[in-house]
Formats: C-alpha cells, structure tokens, sequence
C-alpha cells in the first residue's frame, strides 16, 4: 500500500466505494486522515461500515470540514451531468480529485524522481501497460503495475527512486488529476468512445493531452489525426516527444514495418525487434502497442536484447485474441474483450479462415462494418439475442447457422474447423455486449475457454 500522507490530521470526503475507493481510503486512513465515504448503493455503504470504514450520507453533511473530495472515476463529474455529490464538493467550494492525484502528491512529496509511466489512450491501455511491465520485470527491475487495470494505484507499493510505477490511466482519473506529470507519459491513439461523459470529442481529446504535455518524455501514437495533432501541440510547447506509428518516420520514435519494430534517433532507423510469431501480439493494433511499449523501454535503458526476449515471452492478456489452444492446425482463439464491430475488426484482419462465433446483445449498427472482412469466414456461428440481424447482414455472402448457446457455438466450430484441416482458426469475437446471456465478458471468455479445454485431442495455450 501506499499511504497517503499528505492529508495527515485533516478530513476528506470520499464517494464511490468499489474497489479503487476502498483502497483509497484504507491508504488516507493509514497516512492519517480521517475518512467520511460515501456511496448510492447501500449494499456497498454496509460492506465499508462493517470493515470499519465511517460512512455518512454526504447529502446530510458539513463540507466546511472536507480539505477534499475523492471521487471515484467510474462517477460522473461533468457529463452528462455532474453527480449529486460533484455538485455539492463544487458549491462548498471543496477541491475534487481521485486516487491517481493522490499517488502524484505522495510521489512528489515523497520520492519525486520515482519513475512514474503514465498510460492512456481509447485503445491498447491495458494491453500497453501489461506488456511494458512485463518487459521491465523480465529485464530484472523493480515494477508495481496497476491504476485502471488491475491493482488500485493506491494498493501498490510506494513510489521510491529505483522502483517503476507502471499505471494505466483512464480519461475519468486523469480529469481527476490535476497534477498528473509524469518521466514518461504515454498516449496510444483516439477514436470516439465516451462521449457521453466527456461531452465533446475536443474535451476529450484536451483530458488526454494533459497526461502527455506534463511528462519528462510524451511518447505518443500518431496514427489518427487528433493524436498527430496531441505530438505536434506537445512539441511546439517544448515537450520532449517521441512518436509512435505503424507508419514509416523520419522523426524520433518507433515505428512498425509490419513486423518489424524499427527506432529512430537523429537520422539513424535501426530494426529493434520482430514480432511474427508472437502469438500474443498478432495485429496491427498490437504491433501499435508493441511500439509503444519498446520506447518506453528504450527510454528506461532495457538493452535490445532484453526487450526483444520480452516480447516474445509475453502471454498476453486474457479475452483479447488470446490463444487457447489447438486441436492438429486448428486453432481457438477467445477474443470476448471485442463487444463491438471496432474491435472485432482487428481480430478479423489478423486471421484467415475463420470460423467465426459471434452475438450477445447487439450494438448499434450490429456487424455492417464487416463486410469487407466477410470472404475471409469460412463460417458463423450465431448465438444470443442478435441473432437474426446478424443472419440477415450475413445473409447468402457468409454461411451461418444459429447455434443459440456458446456450448453449441463451440461443438459445431470446432467439428468444422478440424474438418477443414487447414489452418483453420475459430474465433469467439462476438461484436456484442455479452448481458443478454453472461454477467460480463470475462465470465463469456472464460466459458469459451473451459469449453474448448473440454474438446478431445485439445491441446491448450497459456494459463
Ligand atoms: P483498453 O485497455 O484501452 O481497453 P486493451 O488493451 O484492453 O485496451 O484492448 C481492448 C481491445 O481494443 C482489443 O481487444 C482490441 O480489439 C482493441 N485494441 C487494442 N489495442 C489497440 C490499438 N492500439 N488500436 C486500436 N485498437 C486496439
């Protein structure tokens, strides 16, 4: 844990008591703060009381006494509109913050040369930040890794001078952060996603900014325009940047030459890595985040050598095209995370015959964006609530049967997939949320995963 210190003898407001929340005020309660946490869902209000946390209803409370309010991210501040709680921190004229702002005040007032690599982007944040971690550990070093993925930031070990903090950071914790600076921050791409709560797709694009134009080093991903737009802002204000493409450069950074990773310094490009072969980051999307993650080790003197052996060594993240298994050359692939078209795109481009199981609860637009990727299914394995739009949008082009379950899905894919005797690859990418018939995706995924390891002659992949 990391204690937060800097609130000692005085008392904060806290709202939202889910995980990050009650790791926050376990951490101020230990630096010496007194805590008053609060949350809508009583269920949550009894769990934090019976762990002997103070909670009140902050509607009824005195915020003359609060130094500051800790709001959860998950909670509206601005869009669509402030929640209850932001309204009154707002009115009382009460500072509103979270856990990643909490974590930069305890590092700058405790360890401000910790290396600190801050992780943002509306793509590839989980899976940038487990495979940088996983290349620093490799290499020998001292990490904690957390933030938005995983661990709560304020659950980590503290921030000391030969430890890195690796942390994935959300567009809600970095409005949340004001002081967010970083040695390395990192920006991967931006696509419309969250709008809702960030109103415009400019205030959006401003929240992301603020988490590169602070750090030491902004390594950022130029491939969508408003990103380009983010280096060259950061550039012309002094920011020391490297760019991030899966286009050729001629600028400092790293790009993707299909495979291979290739650095640039000054006029020099030299090939860095390889990734063919490496299951864990077919794609594209992934040779983006690969990129990004061999600058931001290059950047922390991790020899080529060492970051070429922890790529090939990475496993991966679970429900993002993550290998299960084999039977003979056919493979399974579990690609749950993709509950819509945009992400089931990537996987689509990343393989060929493709016996592909898809549906849940459909989103809008449903699978019209495919077509294009349409001649690479061999074919489709319909199942849940979407499954006659989904019938009709493949019509006669794609052959589809409709399974109703996963289990059935699973059976018939995989006794067609064997048939073919190819390289056949049958991949669960739903382009769906999963709520019409599983809780969530993992729970989805991790059915997928138990039935294929139930399939005779299966011989699986990873964990
Ligand atoms: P995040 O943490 O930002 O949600 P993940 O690493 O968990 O991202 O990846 C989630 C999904 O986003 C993946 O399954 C893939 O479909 C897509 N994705 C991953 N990386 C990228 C990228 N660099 N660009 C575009 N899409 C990506």
């Amino acid at each position: 844990m990391t204690p937060v210190t800097s609130f000692e003898g005085k008392t904060v407001a806290l709202f939202g008591l889910g995980g990050s929340g009650l790791a926050t005020v376990l951490a101020l309660k230990e630096g010496g703060a007194r805590v008053i946490a609060c949350d809508d869902n009583p269920a949550k209000m009894a769990e934090a009381g019976s762990k002997g946390i103070e909670t009140a209803d902050l509607r009824d409370a005195d915020w003359s006494q609060f130094s500051s309010f800790i709001l959860s991210p998950g909670v509206p501040l601005t869009h669509p509109e402030p929640h209850w709680s932001a309204k009154l921190a707002r009115e009382a004229g009460v500072e509103i913050i979270g856990d990643i702002e909490l974590f930069c005040r305890e590092r700058a007032k405790i360890a401000p040369n910790a290396p600190f690599i801050a992780i943002t982007g509306t793509n590839g944040k989980s899976t940038t930040t487990a495979l940088i971690a996983h290349i620093l550990l490799e290499a020998g070093r001292d990490v904690q890794v957390g933030g938005n993925i995983g661990t709560a930031i304020l659950s980590l070990e503290p921030p000391s001078d030969n430890r890195i903090h690796v942390i994935e950071c959300s567009s809600f914790q970095i409005d949340l952060a004001p002081s967010l600076s970083s040695t390395i921050g990192v920006h991967l791409n931006l696509s419309p996603d969250h709008i809702d709560r960030h109103g415009t797709m400019e205030l959006y694009a401003a929240i992301k900014e603020r988490l590169v134009a602070k750090a030491g080093l902004a390594i950022i991903g130029v491939d969508d325009p408003m990103s380009r737009a983010i280096a060259d802002a950061c550039e012309a204000k002094g920011v020391n940047v490297a760019r991030v493409s899966v286009e050729p450069l001629n600028v400092k950074g790293v790009f993707a030459d299909g495979e291979t990773l290739v650095g640039v310094t000054g006029a020099d490009a030299a090939p860095l890595a390889n990734l063919s072969g490496i299951g864990s980051l077919r794609g594209a999307h992934n040779a983006q985040n690969a990129a990004a993650a061999v600058a931001i080790a290059l950047a922390l003197n991790v020899s080529p050598d060492e970051i070429r052996s922890g790529l090939h060594t990475f496993p991966g993240l679970p429900h993002r095209m993550e290998e299960v298994g084999r039977i003979g050359e056919a493979l399974f692939i579990n690609d749950s995370k993709a509950t819509n078209a945009d992400s089931t795109e990537k996987a689509l481009k990343s393989f060929d015959d493709i016996f592909w199981i898809l549906g849940g609860k459909a989103k809008e637009g449903g699978i019209e964006p495919l077509k294009e990727y349409f001649p690479k299914i061999r074919k489709a394995y319909l199942i849940g609530a979407a499954a006659d739009e989904f019938s009709r949008t493949l019509s006669s082009q794609v052959p589809h049967v409709h399974c109703g379950t996963l289990d059935t899905a699973v059976k018939q894919a995989a006794s067609d997939a064997q048939a073919l005797g190819a390289h056949a690859v049958v991949l669960l990418s739903p382009a769906c949320a999963s709520y019409d018939q599983f809780p969530n995706y993992e729970v989805r995924g991790n059915h997928f995963r138990d039935l294929v390891r139930a399939l005779p002659g299966i011989e699986a992949r990873g964990a």
